[in-house]
């Protein structure tokens, strides 16, 4: 018999900033569907987050309901677990606020994804930009989260969050759930198939960088075809071989097999052969997705009345949090 009541909460959001790519596949839903059996899940598009980075009006909502699209193809029952859309929920955008006041701005200024950013895009370095990490915070404080699923490129986020629960806590009395970071061994840091020292990432400009997890089977032979690696012509995992190791990390996540089996399965082979192999691999691995994308997308009514639902699920839980943290603070309540 299942406890409902001693399950452990499991939270992780992701932004409609483009289509997911493999790494956002490999790094974190694959966890999010094995989690999705055994834990207590919100899983969601953080769409509040996405407009840190300016996008048209029309591309946002279409991100977003592909996005919806895509986290119901993998598999994730809206009945069972919460899969919900952020900017439905208002007590993101609220408990954020109250967080950004126990964030100090130096904690802000070290996150690498402020940097990173904030570089990219020099022309719209703004606010949201900063303080990101507080309301990534209030996502998962708001539902006392016990795990959240991250690719290691969101740790020091994690770790932020923490500090903010514990200075909290430390002032008002144990309130917030301190969340522990959940990282998966297999594909946690996806590398761009272009530059092999930058993390694969949905927003970045250079289409060849990234394959999409609703890519077509071509394109994804010709993108993996065209992945930037060495001129060594062996297969074996290295420092030294950022493109290489990267490609034997997807072609690991997608078959299980260990580096040690790939270098034998490879050796005496060319870079065809090998890049051949990874790209029939990962094609596989996002067929079934991709079927029942197609399918779901074109239901409007039904990813309508799913988000409702998820919607209505979390916002009981976090409008209940946002309220006993308001009191806590000491804020007027009738
Ligand atoms: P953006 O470029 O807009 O930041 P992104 O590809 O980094 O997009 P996010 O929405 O920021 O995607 O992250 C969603 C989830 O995917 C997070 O848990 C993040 O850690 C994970 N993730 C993102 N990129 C990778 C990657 N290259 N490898 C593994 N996991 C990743
Ligand atoms: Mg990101």
């Amino acid at each position: 018999m299942e406890n409902n009541e001693q399950k452990k909460v499991v939270l992780s959001l992701i932004q409609p900033t483009g289509t997911p790519t493999l790494g956002n596949y490999l790094g974190a839903f694959k966890n999010w569907k094995s989690m999705a059996q055994e834990y207590d899940c919100l899983f969601g598009a953080a769409d509040l987050h996405s407009i840190t980075v300016r996008t048209a009006p029309a591309d946002l909502r279409k991100r977003t309901i592909d996005l919806f699209a895509i986290l119901l193809a993998m598999g994730l029952d809206p009945e069972k677990n919460i899969i919900f859309c952020q900017s439905h929920v208002s007590a993101h955008a609220q408990l954020g606020w109250i967080l950004d006041c126990y964030t100090q701005f130096g904690e802000a200024s070290r996150m690498t994804q402020f940097k990173d950013k904030s570089a990219k895009h020099a022309d719209n370095v703004n606010l949201g930009l900063f303080t990101y990490p507080t309301l990534m915070a209030a996502d998962i404080l708001l539902y006392n989260a016990d795990y959240v699923p991250i690719g290691a490129d969101q740790k020091q986020h994690l770790e932020l969050t923490r500090d903010i629960a514990n200075r909290f806590n430390g002032l008002y009395g144990d309130f917030f759930k301190v969340p522990e970071p959940f990282i998966g061994k297999a594909g946690a840091r996806v590398m761009s198939l272009q530059e092999p020292e930058k993390k694969m990432s949905k927003s970045d400009t250079n289409q060849k960088s990234f394959i999409l997890v609703t890519e077509d089977p071509n394109v994804i032979v010709k993108k993996i075809k065209s992945a930037v690696t060495d001129s060594e012509a062996a297969v074996y995992y290295s420092e030294n071989k950022p493109g290489v190791s990267n490609l034997m990390d997807i072609y690991s996540a997608c078959t299980g097999k260990s580096y040690e089996a790939i270098t034998d399965e490879f050796a005496g082979k060319g870079y065809g052969d090998f890049k051949a192999a990874v790209a029939e691999a990962v094609v596989e691995e996002l067929r079934p997705l991709q079927e029942e994308y197609h399918r779901l997308v074109k239901d409007k009514a039904y990813l309508e009345e799913c988000a409702k639902l998820g919607a209505e699920k979390a916002s009981r839980i976090a409008d209940r949090t946002v309220r006993k943290c308001m009191k806590k603070v000491g804020f007027w309540q009738y």
